[in-house]
């Protein structure tokens, strides 16, 4: 068995040395348990946050135990009277090529139905995160601007083609011409924005004339900046993420910004909610049905960027940081 293990703890950017690849030979499943040689491993933002001590939402990796995450696999070999051999499922597979599991928390899959992989990508995790951050807390109505940052990844890439079955304008912002042309040729949105443009800030003001009515928030940082004072009255911003900020050392330079920020909130009525999915699972029946009929008919379309070889996941995963994916990141561990 191959393991990624947190060898240390990263301080800003996570290096290669921060990660150690062990090898033991496999576990056989004891009564009750299962063995599962794993597909592809899903590679998250989130695990940036893993990888430290402080607390958060989510206990950290420990120190020489392999990395946390999801994946899917094959059953291999089964004691477990629910899961035979050949069975597809998804569960936290964690970082390596085969994963013993006694059921908890692992969805069998149909891959009959959809791509096995979608299951930690558009009809998964970061599908969900994208439906129920914008559905129930940006509540965009027609006509509506949303606008949303890492759009051509697979929790941005959702919310703007969501935003468009609901009737509202997308705007996608993105860090790339090549995405850029991606979400709004292949996506569907209606304009895409690269934030690397020395006019980034003049094109955002050009693309939302009628202001902005949602900003579900992946990113921070300058993008936020840019696109704050464009915030309509009564707007509402999901809070997501802050990739940008992930491997933060120290506050920004500058000045204050939090009374400005709190005035504006105040003033212009606005909602911002942060938001965690693990908490939202509860909204699983819902998005299930209507995102695996929109996948179905082709009103939502995916893209997955996939590295072969385990031996790849911390070079994949430190790109994933800094916009080296090029859709929904996973590793392919073996032949599916
Ligand atoms: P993506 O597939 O979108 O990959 C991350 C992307 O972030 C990169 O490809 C890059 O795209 C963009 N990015 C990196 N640095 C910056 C920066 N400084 N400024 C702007 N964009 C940047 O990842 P996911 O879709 O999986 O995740 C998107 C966000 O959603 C993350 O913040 C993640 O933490 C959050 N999330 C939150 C959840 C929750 O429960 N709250 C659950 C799942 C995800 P580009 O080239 O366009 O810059």
């Amino acid at each position: 068995n191959k393991q990624w293990l947190l060898k240390s703890r990263p301080v800003g950017e996570p290096t290669p040395d921060n990660f150690e690849l062990a090898e033991s030979p496999v576990s056989e499943p004891a009564e009750g348990q299962f063995l599962v040689k794993v597909i592809y491993m899903s590679l998250d933002p989130y695990m940036r946050g893993r990888m430290n001590a402080s607390k958060s939402y989510a206990v950290s990796a420990e120190l020489g135990q392999p990395m946390t995450g999801s994946g899917v696999g094959v059953v291999v070999k089964s004691r477990h009277k629910g899961f035979a051999e050949g069975d597809y499922v998804m569960g936290m597979t964690n970082w390596q090529s085969y994963w013993l599991s006694d059921g908890t928390g692992v969805m069998k899959l149909d891959p009959a139905r959809a791509p096995i992989s979608t299951a930690v990508g558009v009809l998964g995790m970061p599908g969900l995160t994208a439906y129920v951050g914008l559905l129930d807390i940006g509540q965009p109505k027609e006509g509506e601007t949303v606008v949303v940052a890492a759009a051509s990844g697979a929790v941005g890439s959702v919310v703007g083609q969501v935003a468009k079955i609901k009737g509202a304008r997308a705007v996608g912002i993105a860090g790339s011409k090549e995405k850029c042309d991606f979400v709004e040729k292949e996506l569907g949105f209606d304009i895409c924005l690269n934030y690397k443009d020395p006019d980034f800030v003049a094109k955002l003001h050009e693309a939302c004339p009628k202001g902005i009515d949602v900003y579900f928030e992946n990113v921070g940082g300058a993008v936020f900046e840019a696109v704050f004072p464009l915030m309509n009255d009564f707007a509402r911003i999901p809070l997501c993420g802050r990739i940008a900020n992930y491997n933060m050392t120290a506050d920004p330079e500058g000045p204050n910004k939090l009374p400005a920020f709190f005035g504006d909130m105040l003033v212009k009525r606005m909602t911002l909610q942060g938001f965690i999915i693990s908490d939202r699972y509860n909204r699983l029946p819902d998005f299930l049905r209507d995102m695996g009929a929109w996948v179905a008919a082709g009103e939502v379309k995916y893209k997955e960027d996939i590295v072969k070889g385990i031996e790849k996941a911390p070079e994949a995963f430190i790109g994933l940081l800094k916009g080296a994916n090029f859709g929904k990141l996973l590793v392919q561990v073996s032949d599916d």
